[in-house]
């Protein structure tokens, strides 16, 4: 039976922000929960009522351990890919199964879908 998805603690979330890398650094990166290079991360525009925001998903892909967050749009900084425009699939599990989602993520990364490609404008 696979692990089921579980969330990184304060502790583990503060290491890997202070390891974070570039957006337009797209490798896997160190899993303060595991050791292992298994971190991979997906973001996305997603358009609010009023204003646009960014919506971040990083886990990773040996021991499950994710994080979401949601910080300001990025869309005047960088000029970035989403999947999400070919897969109906992917834009129907982002608005209604967390786990399927990141299940989903972790495939498409594998198939080499992702990661997204970073480019910063200007
Ligand atoms: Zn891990």
């Amino acid at each position: 039976m696979t692990q089921p998805w579980s969330i990184y603690t304060p502790a583990e979330l503060a290491e890997l922000a202070a390891e974070a890398s570039p957006l337009t650094h797209n490798r896997e990166r160190r899993c303060p929960t595991c050791g292992h290079t298994a971190v991979r991360r997906y973001l996305h525009e997603h358009q609010g009522s009023r204003r646009s925001v960014n919506m971040a998903y990083t886990w990773c892909h040996r021991c499950r351990r994710y994080t979401s967050s949601t910080g300001p749009s990025l869309a005047g900084t960088y000029r970035f890919d989403d999947p999400a425009d070919e897969l109906a699939r992917l834009r129907r599990l982002r608005e209604t199964d967390l786990p399927g989602l990141l299940d989903h993520l972790d495939q498409l990364w594998t198939e080499g879908v992702l990661p997204q490609r970073f480019e910063r404008r200007g």
